[in-house]
């Protein structure tokens, strides 16, 4: 655990006594904010707070939330709205709202809604259980961006799964022209590589075997005397751990020794997450995406090449300003040509306090947004249902996450493809079983136990 230190005011008490009270925090987006209320956790933990089961039993409610499309604040601000009621039966509830979100809005999200206690940006996580405590005789805002913090030192608490995630780095340089991410989380920093190998030599010591490195352009993680790829092997070389996956690269960073890299350590996963975001340059450029649709299809080409076992995913926005049906039709093209496994695909959102908003107008039209929309996702479904259908027969490792909802004696997990499988077994969590894969769905492999 963590030896951080947080100065609390004796003072101040809960209504039954307990110095400090109970926590329940609730998690919106993406897997850096499960870190984040992970990492959250562990400050509270160490300074005495201890975990509520539920937001009903807790003295303190935190929503760690997103700020990446407009449809994700809005079920952030629906929930605060239900939260409003269980504040007024429970006064000396502390409720405070945390993460992108937080940062995006900020006053405004205090102005708007007078009966939250707490409003805390992604760099102000090592004062939180100092802020939590003095929210409770006024309202507090900790919003400040700081590029200096890494949260070295301080320990996570996972809660659930057979997955360690473990942030590599914060923030990101790109300022793609559509994403909030550079306002909300600031500019890039990469955690040093020693105070990386040792978190993840502490969950291997807690018994995870996989561990998946996040950062908004992992690959482009550089502490000043490690690289990506380095970083990769040395974590691959700890002891206990023997999957090692890592979520988002950039296409721009990927260069042939980080290819080679994942090629050769077999304790890498052969599974890339690659966001294209458009098939179309033009739109590319707009987005200010720093690669071409041909540099993209000739990077899918080098790693398939090198390593032809790969999976592959992206994310794809669609609708984005000046989208013609020209631009979208070479996403099309650009989707039935690279075969992705899955892929998570959007709509165009306008962000406030991106370029894209000040100075890009969002001119294609809802409704033809909604329609190219459904034709990808068309398209793509088909296609992850044609290439889950070329697993059948083959065996693959897969590393057991817990009990199947359907079906009495199954259970699910994952393979290095990051493909979900199901089969009958009796084997335990965090083991890892080989499977031969007998039948395929859209979305799920389904095998047996083999020798
Ligand atoms: S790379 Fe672009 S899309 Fe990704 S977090 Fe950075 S600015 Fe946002």
């Amino acid at each position: 655990m963590s030896s951080l230190l947080v100065e609390i005011d004796p003072v101040v008490q809960t209504k039954d006594g307990d110095p400090l009270g109970s926590v329940f925090i609730e998690t919106y987006g993406c897997q850096m904010n499960v870190s984040d209320s992970e990492l959250m956790r562990g400050v509270l933990g160490d300074a005495g707070f201890s975990s509520a089961d539920s937001i009903q039993e807790a003295d303190v409610v935190l929503l760690n939330t997103c700020a990446i499309r407009e449809h994700a604040e809005e079920r952030v601000l629906g929930r605060l709205s239900q939260l409003r009621h269980l504040k007024t039966r429970k006064p000396d509830l502390v409720l405070g709202v945390c993460g992108c979100m937080a940062k995006h809005m900020s006053e405004k999200l205090m102005d708007r809604l007078p009966y939250v206690d707490l409003v805390l940006g992604p760099d102000s996580y090592r004062d939180l259980a100092d802020l939590v405590v003095r929210s409770r005789n006024e309202p507090s805002l900790s919003v400040r961006l700081d590029r200096a913090e890494h949260y070295d030192g301080v320990d996570p608490v996972r809660t659930d799964g057979v997955n360690a995630w473990v942030t590599v780095q914060r923030g990101c340089d790109k300022f793609c022209t559509f994403c909030v991410v550079p306002y909300v989380r600031g500019r890039e920093r990469s955690v040093r590589s020693d105070e990386v190998v040792r978190q993840v030599e502490v969950a291997a010591a807690d018994g995870f075997k996989e561990v998946t490195l996040l950062g908004q352009t992992v690959n482009s993680y550089h502490d000043g005397v490690c690289d990506f790829p380095e970083l990769l092997r040395r974590l691959s070389n700890v002891q206990g751990i023997d999957r090692v996956r890592f979520t988002s690269p950039h296409p721009s960073d990927f260069d042939d020794r980080l290819i080679a890299t994942i090629a050769e350590v077999d304790e890498i996963c052969k599974f890339v997450h690659l966001p294209v975001q458009s098939g179309s340059t033009k739109v590319l450029k707009r987005m200010q995406r720093t690669y071409s649709r041909e540099s993209y299809l000739a990077l899918v080409e080098r790693l398939r090449e090198e390593i032809p076992s790969l999976a592959l995913s992206t994310d794809i926005i669609v609708g984005f300003p000046d989208e013609t049906a020209g631009d979208f039709e070479e996403t099309l093209e650009l989707v039935r040509r690279v075969r992705f496994d899955f892929a998570f695909m959007f709509k165009y959102s306008e962000r406030e306090g991106t370029v894209a908003h000040r100075e890009i107008p969002d001119t294609v039209p809802e409704t033809e947004k909604s329609s190219r929309l459904e034709s990808l996702i068309e398209l793509q479904s088909r296609i992850s249902a044609e290439v889950n259908n070329e697993y059948i027969g083959s065996v693959l490792d897969v590393l057991v996450e817990g009990k199947a909802r359907k079906g009495k004696g199954r259970v699910y997990g994952k393979s290095d493809g990051f493909k979900t499988v199901v089969f009958t077994s009796e084997a335990l969590p965090n083991t890892i079983v080989p499977v031969r894969i007998t039948s395929a769905t859209q979305k799920t492999l389904l095998g047996e136990v083999t020798a």
